[in-house]
């Protein structure tokens, strides 16, 4: 159950500096969310000003990759 990116990101930078984890990158498009490094403690969906984080199924997780 990953949380993963949507293309909602604007790319602002919030979930990236707030993720203790580091487990946060930039592409050129959007954020993206290492599943290997990712703790899913919530804080980076809770944070994000587009609603562009979400929790998905891990059948879904292909989608976002
Ligand atoms: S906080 Fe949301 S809009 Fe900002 S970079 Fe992260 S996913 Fe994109
Ligand atoms: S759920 Fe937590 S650990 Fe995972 S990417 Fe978001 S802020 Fe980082």
């Amino acid at each position: 159950m990953p949380y993963v990116v949507t293309d909602e990101c604007c790319l602002c930078g919030a979930c990236i500096s707030g993720c203790e984890s580091e487990a946060i990158s930039e592409t050129e498009t959007k954020a993206f969310i290492d599943v290997n490094i990712c703790v899913e403690c919530g804080t980076c969906e809770r944070n994000c000003p587009s609603q562009a984080i979400i929790f998905v199924d891990d059948d879904e997780l292909a989608n976002y990759q």
